[in-house]
């Protein structure tokens, strides 16, 4: 109504303006270049910290519950100190409605605290936390419409005995340098093997395998991050009918595979033609990813319109 007169263009000019990134410390709300932490901080020094990312569909967070479960658990696993869930929940909600974007990229990152400059983290003094929303950014369409072009990286991924892979702390070392790798030759991203030489996961997302008519994915013992999208999808797939495993693969299995996609909560389910030289199945997206992509869609607009009209109390994934 406010635009009746002006039209489209100012109503289009007004939602641009709107368009804008939040950053909530400790509960207090920052513009972007207000937001500022300490150099002390052990996030920044050691990446002592936890995080969470998490996007909106029809502005309404996607899959929460489960994001703060996995953040508390990762927490637990450091041992840093997780203010009340439901107090990150009415954060987050109070920090979507101040940036008020269509749709939101949310980061949670909880670090250990400030302290003396000491790797001890009994020194450590009260966590912080910081929920960054953004507005959201898709990845490009054509990566979903051609493909993308993995390759895998001379570096391994960590060992569960010494950085479990299942802990989403801060420290993303393991993951920047096999990016960086397949970046300089020239790929899309990076997979990375286990030093056993098993497929363990990508860079930032988890790795799924169509083996004649059977969905595979590497099991969790052998050291990756339990993914969000990884879960769900297994579930939509298995609702579907298809038959899934999670089980050990080899590079033989992803070579000879009929299809090869990659999922995480901000590229939902994307598919890869190709790792290293070699071409997947026909080296275009199959008939499974098309099939999986518009039914996890489905299902995320489907809960979030069922979390908004429970007035977020639902469990939504
Ligand atoms: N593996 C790694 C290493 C990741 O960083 C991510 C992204 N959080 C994933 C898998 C996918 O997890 P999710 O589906 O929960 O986003």
């Amino acid at each position: 109504m406010l635009f009746a007169g002006g039209g489209y263009r100012l109503w289009a000019e007004e939602a641009i303006r709107r368009v804008s990134t939040r950053v909530n410390i400790d509960g207090e709300v920052f513009g972007p270049s207000d937001a500022r932490i300490s150099v002390f901080d052990r996030g920044f020094l050691y990446g002592d910290s936890v995080y969470e990312v998490l996007r909106t569909y029809g502005g309404v967070p996607f899959a929460k519950q489960a994001h703060l479960a996995r953040l508390q658990r990762s927490a637990d696993r450091l041992g840093i100190p997780v203010p009340g869930i439901s107090w990150i929940q009415a954060q987050m909600d109070r920090t979507l409605a101040e940036a008020s974007n269509p749709e939101s990229y949310i980061r949670i990152v909880i670090t250990r605290g400030s302290g003396p400059l000491t790797l001890d983290p009994t020194r450590a003094r009260s966590p912080v936390c910081v929920i960054l929303v953004k507005p959201y950014e898709p990845f490009p369409e054509w990566m979903y419409e051609t493909g993308i072009r993995v390759a895998i990286p001379a570096v391994r991924r960590n060992l569960r005995a010494a950085l479990d892979p299942a802990i989403k702390s801060g420290n993303y070392l393991n993951s920047i340098l096999a990016l960086g790798e397949a970046r300089r030759a020239g790929f899309d991203d990076a997979l990375l093997l286990d030093v056993r030489g098993r497929i363990a996961e990508a860079s930032s997302s988890n790795v799924f395998v169509l083996i004649g008519s059977r969905l595979c994915t590497p099991a969790l013992e052998t050291g990756l991050l339990e993914g969000v999208t990884r879960g769900l999808t297994l579930r939509i797939a298995r609702d579907a009918g298809m038959e899934c495993c999670e089980c050990n693969l080899d590079t033989a299995d992803l070579i000879n595979a009929d299809e090869v996609m990659i999922t995480s909560t901000l590229r939902e389910i994307m598919p890869v033609v190709q790792i290293d030289d070699q071409p997947i199945g026909h080296g275009k997206p199959g008939p499974v990813y098309h099939k999986l992509r518009s039914l996890f869609r489905e299902h995320a607009l489907a809960a979030t319109r069922a979390e908004a009209r429970l007035g977020g109390k639902g469990d939504e994934s």
